[in-house]
């Protein structure tokens, strides 16, 4: 049987991410807390913007990718609809 590798070349870019190095906890967090600190972890993240094409193509529900809380990915899927 093959085995495939755990990182596929699509997941690549998440080798660099911010959030790998500071664990998950932040990113999601228990409905209505903070989301402040995982925004700024985000904005310094060198590949914010495909963590965020990525999460709105997948449509990830849950938990910040790229910078923005699920609410917000909600309300810009609707306004670029
Ligand atoms: S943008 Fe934020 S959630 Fe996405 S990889 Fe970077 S630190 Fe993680």
């Amino acid at each position: 049987m093959h085995i495939d590798t755990i990182t596929s070349p699509e997941l690549e870019w998440q080798q660099e991410a911010l959030c790998a190095q500071t664990g998950a906890d932040f990113f999601f967090p228990e409905p209505g807390s903070s989301v402040r600190e995982a925004k700024r972890i985000c904005g310094m993240c060198p590949i914010r913007a495909a963590c965020l094409t990525y999460a709105l193509d997948n449509d990830e529900r849950f938990g910040v990718w790229g910078g923005l809380s699920e609410k917000e990915r909600l309300e810009l899927r609707r306004v670029s609809r």
